[in-house]
């Protein structure tokens, strides 16, 4: 089971997420879209807990945490919700003094305690399953902005988590080095990865996601199947956005 819950999330006086619910269907994709500055970041921050909500639960897999004021869950419990999900950002954020591999391996060895030789390994094979066997020595800075999000993604999947957020993986590529992260991305979702996607790209969210949901207002305003959101939202918000990007 994957749920948020009455998430909320000010800075200062911005409150940017105000009771946010939201299931994730396991083995789906979907996709979270709303206007620029809608708190899309945020909430897949906050649902690893790089931002702590001020209020809400997240249940990922068998980690949960509750947040309410006054009361702060444990480190242990926080590092347990951290390690089943994976993230990818928008500019990649790949270390830049490792090579591609050592990406790679980085949190196995580190936080999962794998062995140098065994997390090499499977670095190599998640390599090769983005298409990058080949540069496991390279430099990051090397690569091009698409090979980059690829190995990011084999970073962010190293160790199987139950959820995997991307935050506009695409938007910092051209078209044509968009496809072929798009095309890793619809394996791992075609092979049941659970993803919570934040796009303002709808035709990225239309080629990809099984369910859509709407954040506007601090709150998810509206969600269903794309086909639905696209063609027929029934929420004014919604019909007004998506109106102005289809
Ligand atoms: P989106 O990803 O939908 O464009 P963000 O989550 O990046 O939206 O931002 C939502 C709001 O939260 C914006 O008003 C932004 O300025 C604010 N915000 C995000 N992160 C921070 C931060 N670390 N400190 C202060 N304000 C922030
Ligand atoms: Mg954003």
């Amino acid at each position: 089971m994957i749920r948020l819950s009455g998430i909320a999330k000010s800075f200062g006086d911005n409150t940017v997420l105000d009771g946010v619910e939201l299931n994730i269907a396991e083995g789906r994709v979907t996709a979270l879209i709303g206007p620029s500055g809608s708190g899309k970041s945020t909430l897949l921050r906050t649902a690893n807990l790089l931002e702590m909500p001020e209020a809400g639960t997240l249940e990922i897999g068998d980690a949960r945490v509750a947040f309410a004021p006054g009361q702060r869950p444990s480190q242990a419990e926080i590092l347990a919700l951290r390690r089943r999900t994976g993230m990818v950002f928008q500019n990649f954020q790949l270390f830049p003094h490792r090579s591609v591999a050592d990406n790679v391996t980085e949190g196995l060895t580190t936080v999962w305690k794998w062995p140098a030789a065994k997390a090499r390994s499977h670095a190599m094979t998640l390599l090769e399953k983005v298409g990058l066997a080949h540069k496991g020595d390279a430099w990051p800075a090397t690569l091009s902005g698409g090979q980059q999000q690829r190995v990011a993604i084999a970073r962010a999947i190293a160790a199987s988590p139950t959820l995997l957020l991307c935050d506009e993986p695409t938007s910092a590529l051209d078209p044509e080095l968009a496809i072929e992260v798009v095309d890793v991305l619809r394996t791992l979702a075609e092979e049941g990865m659970t993803m919570l996607m934040a796009t303002h790209d709808l035709r990225l969210a239309a080629q990809i996601a099984d369910h859509v949901a709407f954040l506007d207002g601090g709150q998810i305003v509206e969600e269903g199947p794309p086909e639905t959101i696209f063609r027929t939202p029934t929420d004014p918000r919604t019909t007004r956005f998506v109106g102005t990007l289809l």
